[in-house]
């Protein structure tokens, strides 16, 4: 274990260990912030209530929010359980009743005792021309009227957690606020104007208005700094680490490759040729190689994968090749199988599907080497799992992966080189901030042959013209997906779609056609992919299960109802699943008539193109930057503080200083190295100095 700077250790504990967070608010809490204290610290506010507001009765505005002095006059329980319990309050000016639904009689009777007096605050409501209460936010001694009269922070919530829990844990947390050192360089924040961090978190935390809320406040652009260098610093660090630790070569003489070319039924394009060569000088460079691979789908990734993955064979190392589910590592594994026989090497697959005795042998021929590539899922970086000697570790579909995963495949041996595939075209900028300074291999060129995709939108009311029109393709064997609509909500409305579909279909085509879904077993998914791409199914109906990866070359046409509920990068993705050999493909997108503009935009890119960067970046332009910087899908770091739409000029500095420290300090040695450690752990970012003491 990492040893964590002292100062921290409050900031590391449970939750629980603040005042009135018991396991039951913890976990609503751990919902939407996290579980330790540092999580609560970083939950920052999305709006204020003003509560400073503090008028007679008479004055009081409806719809404000309020802070008034009362006199409890009486109390109405409901006649029944359904009606609210009524309390009525005065000052000197007028009168307002306080309503409670599902009113616990004993706690009102405590809290508003008839003839005492007392501080609320809340939103004035009228009705039937008097005004009430529901549900006062707050209700105090009248001596605390003035600790009342606040302005609030309001923080994100998740269902059933009361915005006065949060607030009360927040601030019982900012209470626990250490005060250390200044790990940023002093002339930034000087020159900024920037407070230190306790204080820039403490104000965080107190907005006094809208404007406190912005992203461009001085304290906010403090702490969106802190994480960006730390995350940058993390980064650098990292890389110097993969790089000192001079990796071993792996050196091949072609012999496998020969083999592998031969056995090919096709010829590998310039670009995939180019990745490749990229790749083995990586390898035989004598440094550790961290590579991402980046090609549009369909551009053929999986064939450079196994090329490297050859020559780390050749070279007298085990490989492995990690894909983000089930089906995409059992496609792998048949791609991959015919030709790994063919050049007499040993392949196997581990998946969660894997289970005692047959897994037991499996991983102790792992260990022994007797396996020299192993294709699989999160499963390979379980604890049990051990190589002889790993050389070679792929991450496929990058994006589904956090950093974490790729580093626990790594550790499994010691010098392991690292290829990572994307099919997410990263800008440059974000790709820095993301993997710091990784190489780059971009495969630029389809396949040859490749027919352009035929790309048509027909609106909704003709889908039974459509349906009719398949006849024709079926008779012929052409494979055909069936893409249903997403249904943003529930996953089980998206499913009930789906099997409506199916169902119709099946009415027409009978046994031809077959479905897949999200909720079904792995291997029940597995076995109607195989009946479709053996030709025993033509026509597949899916949600967007066969969204990323999966490849049947004999699938031609594909249709999408509702195309205008899809964003344009999940309509490529999906669209990317045919196209995938020298017969012409169809894509059909079913619309509706009623779809917005942005929708219709959308269709049009989509029937304009075929090039997954020109998307990305019309995707880009249509959604605005923001939104596609935050989204998981991207690939990109989650960021809590910062926001790369309005923080890149932070970014930038960030990435420059963080170059300077790791030139000056590698080690973090330093004063200000040693406060740096402390904004690393901050961030959790400690794996990278788990490698300082390792390097
Ligand atoms: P992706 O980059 O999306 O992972 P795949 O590796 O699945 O793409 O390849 C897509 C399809 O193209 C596969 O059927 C594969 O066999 C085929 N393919 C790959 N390289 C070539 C090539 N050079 N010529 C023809 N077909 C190829
Ligand atoms: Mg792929």
């Amino acid at each position: 274990m990492s040893t964590r700077p002292t100062i921290l250790n409050k900031l590391f504990s449970p939750i629980t260990e603040l005042k009135g967070i018991g396991e039951k608010l913890a976990q609503l809490i751990e919902k939407i912030a996290g579980p330790r204290i540092v999580d609560l610290i970083f939950h920052i506010p999305n709006g204020i209530i003003d509560r400073r507001f503090s008028p007679p009765l008479a004055q009081a505005p409806p719809g404000r929010v309020v802070t008034l002095l009362v006199k409890i006059i009486e109390h109405r329980p409901g006649a029944t359980q359904r009606q609210p319990y009524r309390v009525i309050c005065e000052d000197n000016t007028g009168e307002i009743t306080l309503v409670f639904f599902h009113a616990q009689k004993d706690w009102l009777q405590k809290s508003l005792p008839v003839g005492a007096e007392k501080a609320i605050s809340g939103q004035i409501e009228i009705y039937n021309d008097r005004l009430q209460m529901t549900h006062p936010d707050r209700i105090l001694p009248a001596a605390e009227l003035e600790s009342l009269k606040t302005v609030e922070p309001i923080y994100p919530l998740t269902a059933g957690l009361p915005p006065k829990v949060m607030l009360k844990g927040i601030q019982g947390a900012v209470h626990l606020l250490p005060q250390p050192e200044e790990w940023l360089n002093k002339a930034l924040v000087r020159e900024r104007g920037w407070p230190v961090w306790h204080d820039a978190l403490t104000t965080i935390h107190a907005p006094q208005s809208d404007a406190d809320l912005l992203p461009t406040t001085k304290a906010r652009q403090r702490l969106a700094y802190d994480e960006l260098l730390a995350s940058q610093l993390a980064l650098r660090l990292m890389r110097i680490h993969q790089v000192k630790v001079s990796c071993r070569a792996l050196k091949d003489h072609g012999r496998l490759r020969a083999k592998a070319t031969a056995a090919l039924p096709f010829k590998l394009t310039t670009s995939q040729e180019k990745a490749i060569a990229d790749i083995l000088g990586d390898m035989a460079g004598g440094t550790r190689m961290l590579r991402l691979l980046q090609g549009d789908v369909g551009s053929g990734k999986t064939a450079v994968a196994a090329f490297a993955m050859f020559a780390a064979v050749e070279a007298g190392t085990q490989a492995a090749l990690m894909a983000p589910t089930e089906l995409l590592a059992r496609q792998h594994f048949q791609t991959l199988a015919p030709l790994a026989e063919a050049i007499g090497i040993k392949i196997d697959i581990l998946t969660g599907r894997d289970k005692g005795k047959p897994k037991e042998r499996l991983l102790a021929e792992l260990a022994a080497g007797n396996i020299d590539i192993i294709i699989g899922t999160h499963a390979l970086v379980q604890d049990g799992v051990s190589f002889k000697d790993l050389g070679l570790a792929v991450i496929d579909e990058q994006h589904r992966f956090g950093v974490h995963q790729r580093l626990i495949l790594r550790n499994k041996g010691s010098g392991v080189h690292t290829l990572v595939m994307t099919a997410t075209p990263i800008p440059r900028t974000l790709l820095l901030a993301s993997y710091g300074d990784m190489d780059v291999s971009r495969l630029l060129e389809k396949p040859a042959g490749r027919q352009p995709i035929n790309t048509r939108a027909i609106p909704l009311d003709r889908i039974e013209e459509v349906i009719e029109a398949l006849h024709r393709a079926v008779s012929t064997k052409t494979r055909i997906y069936w893409v249903c609509p997403l249904v943003e909500e529930s996953e089980l409305i998206d499913l009930a779609a789906a099997e409506d579909r199916h169902n119709h279909l099946v009415e027409i085509f009978g046994n031809k056609v077959g479905l897949v879904h999200g909720r079904m077993k792995p291997a029940e998914k597995e076995k109607v992919m195989a009946a479709f791409r053996m030709g025993d199914l033509s026509i597949l109906v899916a949600t967007t299960v066969i969204e990323v990866g999966v490849d049947v070359p004999e699938a031609t046409i594909m249709v999408i109802e509702h195309a205008d509920r899809f964003g344009l990068a999940q309509l490529h993705q999906l669209r990317g699943r045919i196209g995938r050999s020298d017969k012409s493909s169809t894509c059909l997108l079913l619309y509706d008539a009623k779809a917005g503009e942005m929708a219709r935009a959308r269709l049009k890119i989509m029937r304009e193109t075929n090039d997954g960067f020109l998307i990305a970046e019309e995707d880009l332009r249509l959604r605005g930057g923001g939104e596609i910087l935050g989204t998981r899908q991207s690939g990109l770091p989650d960021f809590r503080l910062a926001d790369l739409a309005v923080h890149s000029d932070l970014l930038a500095i960030a990435q420059s200083d963080a170059k300077l420290i790791t030139e000056t300090d590698p080690g973090l040695e330093g004063t200000q190295g040693q406060s740096l450690r402390t904004l690393l752990y901050l961030f959790d970012r400690d794996t990278a100095i788990r490698f300082l003491r390792s390097g």
